[in-house]
């Protein structure tokens, strides 16, 4: 039995396990395959992992149905076929990111808020993101780099929040984490420290009291800004560690990705706002996939994305209505699309 091997379900909130959850995350397509009941003929073998690499952790494995081949979060994981398929409008660099970087790891493209990797790569892969194209999958940046941005943001004194981002920035140790945190407490004018993460919706366990008790005693407003795309993310472990962060004042947010045959249904995305909202996430963005080589199966078309939150501005409390964004290179922000 396989929850013999690792204490997925059950475990305390607070059980320092996050790196063994992590390191114990399936990277082979048939093991994923035989946990979940599913079979090759079903699935496909999973060849595209060569284009990149299937990671997802055991906590997110386990909220999978067995034996449901369209289960919504496997298919945020499984490395389909189509990947192989060049489609027209399709890129491998659609944000022109690596070209905005003042010094690196540090992005500022919008106003006051700059943007951070403290760890390049995720806890989990997901099929449909920008960044699979990224070469960066190895490289961190470490406290060497935070020392140059330290030097930024003190030389450019009306930023106000600093961003830590991904990659996934939660692989980065509590310990060094507060060091970073030390480091930007030497400025004043940094009123917002915010975190957009993954980790904690797949492995849960990641909000340890040393993450919390670091946000209650620091000098910022902490926010974290989660990526869920489907109301099956949030089980009973994920609502406890979101419990934990609100207890400790951080403000919590989500974003998703409007994604083809996973949560392109107004039933769905109104079913996660309102569990969202009660384990004290605000939803907050919905973004129109990125169009990036190998996702194109994932695309939910303009006309059927605009009928899709209008139906939710129709069902939903208007602070139940994530913002509608996508985004455009070069844009002084994300673009709201209406
Ligand atoms: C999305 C993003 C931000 C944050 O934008 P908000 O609209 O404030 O959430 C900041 N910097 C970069 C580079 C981004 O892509
Ligand atoms: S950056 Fe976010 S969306 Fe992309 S693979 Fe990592 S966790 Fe998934």
């Amino acid at each position: 039995m396989k929850a013999a091997m690792i204490p997925v379900s059950g475990t305390n909130w607070h059980n320092p396990d996050w790196k063994k959850l992590l390191s114990s995350s399936i990277s082979k397509p048939a093991e994923l395959l035989e946990r979940l009941n599913l079979t090759a003929e079903q699935m496909g073998d999973g060849k595209a992992t060569e284009l990149f690499k299937l990671r997802v952790p055991l906590p997110f494995v386990e909220r999978m149905e067995k034996g449901n081949p369209k289960d919504p979060l496997l298919l945020q994981v499984w490395p389909h076929p189509e990947e192989y398929h060049q489609q027209p409008g399709f890129t491998f660099d659609p944000l022109a990111e690596k070209h905005s970087n003042p010094v690196p790891g540090l992005l500022h493209k919008y106003g006051k808020r700059v943007l951070t990797i403290t760890a390049a790569s995720c806890a989990i892969n997901c099929r449909y993101c920008f960044r699979r194209h990224f070469p960066y999958d190895e490289q961190s940046y470490g406290q060497k780099t935070w020392q140059q941005w330290f030097d930024y943001i003190a030389s450019n004194p009306h930023i106000n929040e600093v961003i830590l981002s991904g990659g996934e920035p939660l692989l980065t140790s509590d310990s060094q984490l507060a060091e970073l945190v030390e480091g930007l407490s030497q400025f004043n004018h940094i009123k917002r420290l915010r975190i957009h993460t993954r980790l904690p919706v797949v492995i849960p366990q990641r909000i340890t009291q040393s993450l919390t008790a670091l946000a209650a005693n620091s000098p910022f407003t902490w926010l974290m800004v989660l990526h869920i795309n489907h109301p099956n993310e949030i089980d009973d472990a994920l609502i406890r560690a979101a419990a934990q962060c609100h207890q400790a004042g951080i403000r919590l947010y989500n974003q998703s990705v409007l994604l083809k045959d996973i949560n392109d249904d107004v039933v769905i995305l109104a079913e996660l706002s309102e569990k969202l909202f009660d384990a004290h996430i605000q939803p907050y963005y919905l973004h129109l996939l990125d169009k990036v080589t190998g996702v194109h199966h994932f695309e939910v078309s303009e006309p059927k994305a605009q009928q899709l939150y209008q139906e939710m501005l129709a069902q939903l409390p208007g602070f139940l209505v994530p913002k509608l964004v996508r985004e455009i290179a070069g844009e002084a922000s994300k673009t709201p699309f209406v």
